[in-house]
């Protein structure tokens, strides 16, 4: 799936306008509120589809897993937004397993061919050879023309065989490609190329679950973006995410994971990261390398206002649950935001 397919796929799962998805969203959150469902991107992305109410199927899910339990198991809400939001995506992942399963049989198939002509051939020429023993043998032209009989054959099955496997190895390439396409289609912001929210959401549970120790959340919102979309529009405000999430993948240090996490917010997961100051200096380093960003709109040599944005960190601690996390890193970043924005908060 090339981006712009890719970006077409996610369009046409939400399809809605702003002010439909806001509406959409006013209908979710009351829901989440009532039945205590905690507010992260997997729980809108259901409850936002529910309140769509075009999946009957889902809608009956959520039903039952909220009359049947008193807090939403997580492992529920994975399942079900792997079932229900990214279905192309492993559909075409099944798909090619599929295909994989039915490319090996069909080899398993043409090997097995091979071999038993292989075999034929080897019992042909013995046959010719013990023929071959016996001096008086007056058949010499015949046995010459078995033995060539079975040679062509044998030519003919193993030339068979060898453009079967050229034909295998060209499948087995094109669904290398599709299968890693869907990979990635699964996991990848397709504007920014960094991770998207589910798959960074799947990694912050783990790094959580693995080694809670020395692990700081950056969380940024990039100041004021609306308007540079009222200004110049959409496709200046897409090229301004671009730009950001790459000052974000240049600046990563090892071991950290950058995630396009909502429209203009972004989060950083930094592991092995020894203390809270670390976290704010990176952090800080980053503030700057965005408000040194400097972008020209297209067709014309004017230079867009400093983009700057808003940062809230916060440093794992001991107990600490994806929600609570991702709350303090919230927080900060809106106390950053009340502040006046452009600065580094924890
Ligand atoms: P603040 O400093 O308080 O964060 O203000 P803001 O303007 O950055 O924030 P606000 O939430 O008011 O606006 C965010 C806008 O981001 C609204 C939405 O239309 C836009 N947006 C969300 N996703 C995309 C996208 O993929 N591309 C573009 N161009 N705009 C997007
Ligand atoms: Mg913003
Ligand atoms: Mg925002």
């Amino acid at each position: 799936m090339s981006q712009s397919e890719n970006r077409a796929t996610v369009l046409a799962r939400f399809p809605e306008d702003s002010r439909e998805a806001a509406n959409l969203l006013k209908q979710a959150v009351p829901l989440m509120v009532r039945h205590n469902i905690p507010p992260n991107p997997v729980h809108y992305a259901l409850w936002y589809t529910y309140s769509k109410g075009q999946d009957p199927e889902l809608i009956r899910r959520l039903d039952h897993t909220v009359e049947n339990f008193d807090s939403f198991p997580p492992d529920s809400a994975a399942q079900l937004f792997r079932e229900y939001i990214i279905r192309d995506e492993l559909e075409d992942a099944r798909a090619g397993q599929q295909q994989a399963i039915d490319l090996v049989d069909d080899m398993e198939r043409d090997v097995s061919r091979s071999v038993k002509g292989s075999l034929d051939f080897q019992e042909s020429l013995g046959h010719c050879r013990r023929k071959l023993d016996d001096p008086f043998s007056e058949r010499l032209p015949d046995i010459l023309s078995e033995l060539q009989h079975s040679t062509q054959l044998m030519q003919d099955q193993q030339a068979l065989f060898l453009s079967q496997l050229r034909t295998a190895q060209n499948e087995i390439q094109s669904l290398r490609d599709k299968l890693e396409r869907a990979q990635l289609a699964a996991t990848q912001d397709s504007l920014t190329q960094l991770l998207n929210r589910s798959a960074f959401t799947r990694m912050l549970e783990h790094a959580l679950t693995d080694s809670p120790q020395h692990l700081a959340l950056v969380m940024l919102d990039i100041d004021h973006f609306k308007q540079f979309n009222d200004q110049y529009g959409h496709p200046l405000g897409d090229r301004v995410l671009q730009h950001v999430g790459q000052v974000l993948h240049n600046a990563l240090p090892p071991q950290a994971v950058a995630a396009r996490y909502g429209g203009e917010e972004f989060c950083i997961i930094l592991q092995k990261c020894t203390d809270i100051t670390t976290a704010h200096t990176f952090a800080e380093q980053l503030r700057l390398k965005i408000q040194k960003l400097r972008i020209t709109v297209r067709n014309t040599d004017k230079v867009l206002d400093t983009v700057t944005a808003s940062f809230g960190v916060a440093f794992a601690e001991m107990g600490d649950t994806l929600e609570s996390l991702l709350t303090r890193a919230d927080d900060a970043l809106y106390q950053a935001k009340r502040n006046g924005r452009n600065q580094v908060n924890w």
